[in-house]
């Protein structure tokens, strides 16, 4: 049987160290403290800042076969420690023990994917002769780290989300501080005991659980030259604005739609939608809220995925027949069950779900949801997907696009022109065919347009995002 620690130490400068134990971390079923983890004032932070700013050079005049090396020692260590890691999410997120063995399965592929990467790092020649005036010219330019960094994660993914910076950063060679989500910590800090075990350069990483005051630290000290912050709409922009002139990533939330064509297998939907909707209690930021049915088929799907939701087993995210455990905390869980309530006082119908019972919302579904209601507009991030119908292809891309979000959307249809002119016309990060906007390998471009976020995330594209590019202009005379 897995068992945690009882105390977990913080990440300064490469070193784990335990000034105090301030944090508890709950084990989101129970409610109990599960453990305490070390939290970082405004001097920690401060001196992790300052080790990133001295980890720069260094870091940079790694070698790639050396970065290569860190990082398959990483995946070497999750597969090692696999259970451990999925045990640690289960409790400190309350993640269905399934879905969270995916989530080590997915770290351990975001690492390997890096691990590929660290090592093709390209440029270009340019021949520069396209004009008499630059007769002899000759360019090549290359990717040289951006330098020191930070990252900011949420709850929802603890280890795959706090990867998605950690392993590009590496491949790269830029050092950085992370303040990973309070709720959620012992993932990144797990990560940071394997990356101890390594020799990057002193000050390479530091991972710090951080109080509101001195996490401004992390966005506004002008030394980091990239902020890349995961998370909800409302922080990521504000800490945009306050960003100053570092270049800054935002993966945020959205309210993400599935279209369901007249022609779509229905069976093989059914499946994917369910899971799109409700695989960890819907707090995903790709989870399917939005399910948009060919009036034809609409009542026929509509009652195989009300009689499939009935179905699911909700309870203790240990026990394996578990498939919808806890909301991150019964604050969430009461913020969603009121918008379900105002949304049937509205004139929604609840098709099923809809009780709650602390932190556990049933898994619900409604239709006839009013456009203007929260439910639909808002992001639910939890356990809610609405159901409207359309009878023309035109209409239910127009309805995908009536969101203040743009990540990702799915459409189920074997018709080729549909899903062309689909790619042409959502304004959304990426299109999913024949599957839910939840679907995401981590190799791929990942990430949004307009509220839901800034530039993309998917090793190679984040990268990019950590590098800058240095010309070389030569003349022959
Ligand atoms: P959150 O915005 O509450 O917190 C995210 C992180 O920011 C946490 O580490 C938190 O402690 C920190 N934070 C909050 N205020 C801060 C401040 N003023 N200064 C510095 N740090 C601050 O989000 P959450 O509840 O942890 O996560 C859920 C949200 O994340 C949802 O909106 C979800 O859609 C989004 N999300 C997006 C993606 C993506 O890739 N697009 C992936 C997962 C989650």
């Amino acid at each position: 049987m897995t068992q945690l620690k009882s105390v977990y130490p913080l990440y300064l400068n490469n070193k784990a160290v335990q000034p105090n134990t301030d944090l508890e971390v709950t084990d989101k079923f129970t409610g109990e403290v599960a453990f305490r983890v070390a939290q970082a004032d405004r001097a920690t932070i401060e001196e992790g800042i300052a080790g990133a700013v001295r980890a720069a050079e260094p870091m940079a005049r790694m070698a790639a076969y050396e970065r290569q090396a860190v990082l398959q020692h990483c995946v070497d260590r999750f597969k090692q420690r696999f259970d451990e890691l999925a045990y640690a999410l289960c409790v400190e997120a309350g993640k269905p023990i399934k879905d969270s063995e995916g989530e080590v399965g997915r770290l351990i592929d975001t690492f390997r994917i890096a691990a590929e990467e660290s090592v093709r790092m390209t440029g270009e020649v340019q021949p520069l002769d396209i004009s008499p005036r630059a007769k002899g010219y000759q360019g090549i330019w290359k990717r040289v780290p951006i330098g020191p960094c930070s990252f900011i994660s949420p709850f929802n993914f603890p280890l795959n989300l706090a990867a998605h910076k950690i392993a590009p950063a590496i491949a790269v060679g830029c050092p950085f501080v992370m303040k990973p989500a309070s709720r959620t910590p012992l993932g990144a800090i797990i990560m940071g005991e394997i990356l101890a075990e390594t020799d990057l350069p002193e000050g390479a990483f530091s991972i710090l659980p951080a109080h509101r005051e001195g996490a401004d630290l992390f966005t506004e000290d002008d030394r980091l030259k990239l902020l890349s912050f995961t998370g909800s709409p409302g922080v990521g922009w504000d800490l945009k604005a306050k960003a100053g002139k570092k270049k800054v990533v935002l993966e945020l939330g959205g309210n993400a739609a599935v279209i369901i064509d007249a022609d779509a297998d229905l069976d093989d939907a059914l499946e994917r939608v369910i899971f799109g909707a409700f695989y960890q209690s819907g707090q995903s930021c790709i989870g399917v809220q939005r399910i948009i049915i060919h009036e034809r088929i609409y009542d026929r799907f509509r009652d195989m995925l009300v009689a499939k939701t009935k179905t699911l087993v909700a309870g203790d995210p240990k026990d394996r027949a578990t498939f919808v455990g806890p909301m991150i905390s019964q604050g969430e869980a009461k913020r969603l069950d009121g918008w379900i309530q105002a949304a049937i006082a509205g004139g929604a119908t609840l098709l099923c779900g809809g009780k709650r019972d602390g932190a556990m919302l049933e898994a619900t579904l409604l239709e006839n949801v009013d456009r203007k209601a929260d439910a639909y507009r808002e992001e639910a991030f939890g356990p809610l997907a609405l159901l409207s119908r359309f009878d023309d292809f035109d209409a239910a891309l127009e309805e995908v696009n009536d969101s203040k979000f743009g990540l990702q959307a799915g459409i189920f249809t074997r018709d080729l022109f549909k899903m062309f002119d689909a790619w042409d016309r959502l304004d959304v990060g990426g299109i999913v065919i024949n599957d839910v906007p939840s679907y995401r390998v981590d190799n791929m471009p990942y990430g949004g347009v307009k509220d839901s976020g800034l530039g993309r995330e998917g090793i190679r594209f984040a990268m990019e995002d950590m590098t800058e590019i240095r010309n070389l202009v030569i003349r022959r005379n």
